[in-house]
Protein backbone atom coordinates (compact mmCIF):
# COMPACT_ATOMS: atom_id res chain seq x y z
CA UNK A 1 0.00 0.00 0.00
CA UNK A 2 1.50 3.40 -0.90
CA UNK A 3 -0.41 5.66 1.36
CA UNK A 4 -3.31 5.43 3.61
CA UNK A 5 -6.72 5.59 1.93
CA UNK A 6 -8.08 6.70 5.78
CA UNK A 7 -5.98 9.91 5.36
CA UNK A 8 -7.23 10.31 1.87
CA UNK A 9 -10.55 10.00 2.83
CA UNK A 10 -10.36 12.22 5.62
CA UNK A 11 -8.97 14.99 3.46
CA UNK A 12 -11.51 15.23 1.42
CA UNK A 13 -14.23 15.34 4.62
CA UNK A 14 -14.85 18.47 6.83
CA UNK A 15 -14.66 17.71 10.34
CA UNK A 16 -17.86 19.28 12.29
CA UNK A 17 -16.84 19.54 15.72
CA UNK A 18 -20.69 21.10 16.93
CA UNK A 19 -23.23 20.75 14.78
CA UNK A 20 -25.89 23.45 14.54
CA UNK A 21 -28.90 21.84 12.73
CA UNK A 22 -30.30 18.26 13.51
CA UNK A 23 -29.69 16.55 10.66
CA UNK A 24 -30.48 12.24 10.04
CA UNK A 25 -27.67 10.81 8.65
CA UNK A 26 -28.68 9.21 5.48
CA UNK A 27 -26.63 5.73 6.23
CA UNK A 28 -27.57 4.69 9.39
CA UNK A 29 -30.92 6.68 9.42
CA UNK A 30 -30.13 7.50 12.96
CA UNK A 31 -30.60 11.49 14.03
CA UNK A 32 -26.79 13.63 14.11
CA UNK A 33 -27.71 15.92 17.90
CA UNK A 34 -27.15 19.31 18.04
CA UNK A 35 -23.76 19.82 19.31
CA UNK A 36 -22.45 16.56 18.58
CA UNK A 37 -19.69 15.48 15.70
CA UNK A 38 -20.42 14.89 12.64
CA UNK A 39 -18.59 14.95 8.94
CA UNK A 40 -19.44 16.80 5.65
CA UNK A 41 -19.05 15.68 2.54
CA UNK A 42 -17.39 18.01 -0.28
CA UNK A 43 -21.11 18.50 -1.41
CA UNK A 44 -21.98 19.65 1.85
CA UNK A 45 -24.19 16.84 3.37
CA UNK A 46 -23.34 16.01 6.88
CA UNK A 47 -23.39 12.34 8.04
CA UNK A 48 -21.70 10.31 11.23
CA UNK A 49 -17.95 10.63 11.08
CA UNK A 50 -18.27 6.32 11.99
CA UNK A 51 -20.77 6.22 9.14
CA UNK A 52 -19.27 8.16 5.90
CA UNK A 53 -15.93 6.69 6.63
CA UNK A 54 -17.61 2.85 6.41
CA UNK A 55 -19.59 3.94 3.61
CA UNK A 56 -16.94 5.76 1.93
CA UNK A 57 -14.75 2.38 2.23
CA UNK A 58 -17.23 0.91 -0.09
CA UNK A 59 -18.56 3.57 -2.02
CA UNK A 60 -16.97 6.84 -3.87
CA UNK A 61 -20.21 8.96 -3.96
CA UNK A 62 -22.21 10.73 -1.32
CA UNK A 63 -25.34 8.43 -0.80
CA UNK A 64 -27.37 11.59 -1.02
CA UNK A 65 -26.93 13.29 -4.06
CA UNK A 66 -24.55 11.17 -5.76
CA UNK A 67 -21.72 13.33 -5.41
CA UNK A 68 -18.62 11.51 -7.02
CA UNK A 69 -15.44 11.84 -4.53
CA UNK A 70 -12.53 12.09 -6.83
CA UNK A 71 -11.03 8.07 -7.28
CA UNK A 72 -7.70 7.27 -5.49
CA UNK A 73 -6.37 6.80 -9.23
CA UNK A 74 -6.71 9.87 -10.27
CA UNK A 75 -5.42 11.94 -7.15
CA UNK A 76 -2.31 9.89 -7.03
CA UNK A 77 -1.41 10.94 -10.78
CA UNK A 78 -2.81 14.82 -9.85
CA UNK A 79 -0.79 15.33 -7.08
CA UNK A 80 2.70 13.95 -7.91
CA UNK A 81 4.37 16.33 -10.47
ZN1 LIG B 1 -24.89 7.58 10.90
ZN1 LIG C 1 -24.19 14.90 -1.11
Amino acid sequence: MPWSKKLWVENKLERVREVQVSTVCSICMEEIVVGSEGTCMPCSHLFHGACILKWLDKSRSCPLCRFSMPTLMHEERGVKR
